[in-house]
């Protein structure tokens, strides 16, 4: 496989590569806030629940968290708003929700 040489990665700019043409390393995306574009987020009704973790197998961005073989909470800063979850969810506990819903109102 080929090896990136990145030690002047500081000076990459779209000068010398495309803008958002580049991954030079594989599974970098946890360290980027990747769900900033997201129009809807997933909310889930604790007490419908069952935890089958369907949710948790079927997310394609692994933004379901999991603590001691229970769902406790959605990655938000990951998390694109695809809502399959929510489509895949048997017990119809996961709702799409609008962002707008979650902007703080500044007066
Ligand atoms: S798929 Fe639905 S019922 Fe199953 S763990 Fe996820 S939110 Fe709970
Ligand atoms: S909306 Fe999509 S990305 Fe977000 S938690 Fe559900 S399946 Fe994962």
């Amino acid at each position: 496989m080929k090896k990136w040489d990145v030690k002047d990665i500081k000076d990459w700019g779209p000068g010398r590569h495309e803008i958002g043409a580049i991954i030079p390393e594989a599974g970098n995306a946890k360290d980027y806030r990747t769900g900033g574009w997201r129009t809807n987020r997933p909310v889930r009704d604790d007490d419908k629940c069952t935890q089958c973790l369907f949710c948790y197998f079927f997310c394609p961005d692994s933004s379901v968290k999991v603590e001691g073989q229970k769902v406790v909470d959605f990655d938000y800063d990951h998390c694109k708003g695809c809502g399959i979850c929510a489509q895949e969810c048997p017990a119809d506990c996961i709702e799409m929700v609008p962002e707008s819903e979650f902007r703080k109102v500044s007066e």
